[in-house]
C-alpha cells in the first residue's frame, strides 16, 4: 500500500492519527480532499500487529509489563508515561504524569472503549452551578455527529432516557457476568443507577467488520476489528479513497506560516533519518493529542505571533483538566468456590454506573461514574494481585492450587471517574531550558486539584465501601483518608487530559471558535481534546470523534466555497 506519495501541496495536513486525526482523515478524504497525515510513531494495524491470540504461557514474561508496554507485555500500545529522549518537566511541587502514544492510531489501539456522549448539561455547567465556563455550542449542535459516529463506528449500550446520559444508536449489549449481577443487586438496593455499559465494540456485524467473539482481549488490539481503533475503522477506508498519504515516524516540529500570516504547512523530523522535512498544505489540522498540539502551537512562534501560534489570547496551555479517579476492590466471600465457567465477554465491563446523585445535596459540584471490574479473565503475570493478599493466602503445592481455585473471581473492583473543574493553577507552558532529542522545546506542567475534586473522590470511596459491604464483602486494602486526599490519582494518570486550546465565543478568552478554527489563523484547526471547555463526568473520546467530524465538515464546506 503506498503510504507516502508526494503530492505536495496537499489540501490538508493533519498531525496525529489517533481518534481526532483519524476521524479528520476519514471525513476529509470522503469529502474529496487530498490529505497528508504526519504520525510520530510507526505504522500499526491490529489485523497484522495485534498479539490478541497469544497465551500468557507462550512468553517467559507471562504477560508482565515491560518499559514500552506499561499495561502488560501483550498490550497494543507503543508509548508510556516516560519516553526515551522525549522528556517533559514539572514545576516544583507538581505531580503530573503525561501518557503519550507513539504509533499509528495513537491511544485508540488500546483504550478502554468506554464511549459516552456528553449530555445537555455538560455543555452549560457554568449556567447551572456558576463554575468554569459554558461551551459556545450545545448538545444539539453535536448530536447529529454523535448519531453519525454511532452508525459508522458502532457501539453497544441501552437507551435509558436519562436526562444527562443521552440515548444513542446502540447495538445490543452483552449480558452481565455473574459478579456483575451481584454488583447490580447491591447498586439497586443502594439506589445507585447501574445500567449496561456503552463500549465501542460491535456485537453485530457492521460496515464489513465482524461482530465480537468475546475473547476479552481488547487492550491488545482486535485482530477482527470488532472494536474501534482509528487505523482499522477510519484510516483503512480513508486510504481506500486514494486521497490519503500517511507519513509514519514523522515528528512535527512546528506549523509554518506564509507571508500573509496563514499556515503554509508543517515542518517535521523524519525520525528514521533525523532529517528535517516540510510538507505544504492549504489547511493544517492539529490532532497530536490535547497537550502535544498545545506544545506545537507554543513552539510555532514567529515575529507575527511571538507568543506562539493562535495564542493572542494567551490561553494556549491554560484550562487543562484530567478526569478525577480513585479505585477500591472488595473481597466477596459469596463469589468464592464458583463453578468453573467461561466469563470472558468483551474486553471491558458489561455494566457501569452513570452519575446518579444530586449535587445540590452534596458538598462538591459535578459528578462521576463508576466503572466495574472483576471476574475470571485469562490468568497472566500478577494474576489476582498476589494470593498473599487474600485471607489465608499463600502456601505451596496442592494447597496453593486449591486456594487459587477457591478465590478465583471473588474480587470485585470499582473505579470512580469524575469531572474536574479547570483552575488557574493547572496549566502547561514551554520549559525555557529543556529540549527533546530533536531540539524541540518541551512542556512544563503545573497542577493542583482543588477541594471540589478531593471531596468528590471522598464520595467515590464512601460509595465503593457501601457497595462492597452491601455485597457482603470486605475492602481489599485500607480506605485512603484525608492525609492521602482520599486516594485521588495524580493529574494525568487517568489519561483523559483535555483543554489547552479551548473553544469560545470570544477571541480574547479562547484559542478556537465553535468550529475548532484558530481565531488568529483561519486555516488552522484543532481536532483533538484541546478545544474542550470542560471535562464532564464522561470519558472524552466519543466527543473528540464527534467534534473532529464536525470540524472536518466545516473545513470541507469552506474549501468548496473557496474560503480556505
Ligand atoms: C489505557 C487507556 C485507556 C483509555 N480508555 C478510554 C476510554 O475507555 N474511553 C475514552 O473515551 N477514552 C479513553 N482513553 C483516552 C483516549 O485514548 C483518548 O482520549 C484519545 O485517544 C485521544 O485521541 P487523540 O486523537 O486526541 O490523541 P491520541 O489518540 O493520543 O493520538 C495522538 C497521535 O498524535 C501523534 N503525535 C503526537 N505528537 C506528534 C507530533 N509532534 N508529530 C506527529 N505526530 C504526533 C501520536 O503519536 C499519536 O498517535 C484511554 C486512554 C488510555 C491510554
Ligand atoms: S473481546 Fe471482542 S472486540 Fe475485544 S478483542 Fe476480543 S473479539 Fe475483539
Amino acid at each position: 500500500m503506498p503510504f507516502l506519495s508526494r503530492q505536495s501541496p496537499y489540501d490538508v495536513c493533519i498531525v496525529g492519527s489517533g481518534a481526532g486525526g483519524g476521524m479528520a482523515a476519514y471525513a476529509l478524504t470522503q469529502a474529496g480532499a487530498t490529505v497528508v497525515l504526519l504520525e510520530a510513531g510507526p505504522l500499526w494495524f491490529s489485523t497484522e500487529n495485534s498479539r490478541m491470540l497469544e497465551w500468557a504461557y507462550q512468553s517467559p514474561r507471562r504477560g508482565a509489563a515491560t518499559k514500552d508496554h506499561e499495561f502488560g507485555e501483550f498490550d497494543g500500545s507503543i508509548g508510556g508515561f516516560e519516553l526515551e529522549g522525549e522528556p517533559y518537566t514539572k514545576a516544583p511541587g507538581t505531580r503530573f504524569d503525561w501518557w503519550r502514544s507513539r504509533m499509528l492510531g495513537g491511544r485508540t489501539n488500546h483504550w478502554g472503549r468506554i464511549s459516552l456522549r456528553f449530555g445537555p448539561y455538560d455543555f452549560r455547567r457554568k449556567s447551572i452551578d456558576g463554575l468554569g465556563d459554558d461551551w459556545p455550542i450545545t448538545y444539539d449542535d453535536v448530536k447529529p455527529y454523535y448519531d453519525r459516529i454511532d452508525r459508522l463506528i458502532g457501539l453497544f449500550g441501552s437507551n435509558e432516557n436519562l436526562p444527562n446520559e443521552p440515548n444513542g444508536i446502540f447495538q445490543p449489549p452483552p449480558r452481565p457476568r455473574c459478579y456483575e449481577l451481584v454488583v447490580k443487586q447491591a447498586a439497586d438496593r443502594l439506589n445507585v443507577t447501574c445500567i449496561p455499559s456503552r463500549l465501542s465494540i460491535i456485537t453485530r456485524p457492521l460496515n464489513g467488520r465482524s461482530a465480537c467473539h468475546y475473547c476479552g482481549q481488547c487492550g491488545r488490539g482486535c485482530r477482527t476489528n470488532s472494536n474501534f481503533s482509528s487505523p482499522a475503522v477510519l484510516l483503512r477506508p480513508a486510504l481506500a479513497t486514494g486521497k490519503l498519504t500517511i507519513v509514519p515516524n514523522a515528528m512535527a516540529r512546528e506549523v509554518t506560516l506564509n507571508d500573509r500570516g496563514l499556515a503554509s504547512g508543517v515542518s517535521y523530523i523524519d525520525k528514521t533519518t533525523g532529517q528535517d522535512q516540510h510538507v505544504a498544505a492549504r489547511v493544517v489540522v492539529l490532532a497530536a493529542s490535547a497537550l502535544e498540539s498545545a506544545r506545537l502551537l507554543l513552539n510555532s512562534s514567529s515575529s507575527k505571533f511571538p507568543q506562539g501560534l493562535a495564542n493572542s489570547s494567551g490561553t494556549v496551555g491554560k484550562y487543562i483538566t484530567d478526569t478525577t479517579g480513585t479505585d477500591m476492590a472488595g473481597f466477596i466471600p459469596k463469589l468464592t468456590d464458583g463453578l468453573p465457567h467461561n466469563e470472558d465477554g468483551v474486553g471491558g465491563m458489561h455494566l457501569y454506573m452513570p452519575w446518579w446523585a444530586d449535587n445540590k445535596k452534596l458538598d462538591f459540584p459535578r459528578g462521576y461514574h463508576i466503572e466495574v471490574w472483576g471476574g475470571r479473565d485469562m490468568p497472566s503475570y500478577g494474576f489476582m494481585g498476589g494470593i498473599q493478599n487474600y485471607p489465608k493466602g499463600g502456601g505451596y503445592g496442592a494447597g496453593l492450587k486449591d486456594l487459587y481455585r477457591h478465590y478465583y473471581g471473588a474480587v470485585v473492583g470499582f473505579s470512580g471517574r469524575g469531572e474536574m473543574i479547570p483552575n488557574d493553577d493547572s496549566y502547561c507552558e514551554i520549559d525555557p531550558d529543556v529540549v527533546d532529542r530533536w531540539g524541540i522545546p518541551v512542556l512544563r506542567f503545573h497542577w493542583k486539584w482543588s477541594d471540589h475534586e478531593v471531596k468528590q473522590v471522598k464520595h467515590m470511596q464512601d460509595t465503593f465501601e457501601a457497595l462492597i459491604h452491601e455485597m457482603g464483602g470486605t475492602l481489599m486494602w485500607k480506605k485512603p483518608g484525608p492525609d492521602q486526599d482520599y486516594g485521588i490519582a495524580p493529574g494525568g494518570r487517568i489519561i483523559h487530559e483535555l483543554g489547552a486550546a479551548r473553544m469560545g465565543a470570544d477571541a480574547r478568552t479562547s484559542v478556537v471558535n465553535p468550529n475548532c478554527q484558530a481565531w488568529d489563523v483561519k486555516n488552522s484547526f484543532i481536532a483533538d481534546g484541546g478545544p474542550f471547555v470542560s471535562q464532564a463526568d464522561k470519558n472524552p473520546t466519543w466527543t473528540i470523534l464527534a467534534l473532529s467530524m464536525r470540524t472536518s465538515d466545516y473545513i470541507a464546506d469552506q474549501m468548496k466555497k473557496g474560503a480556505l
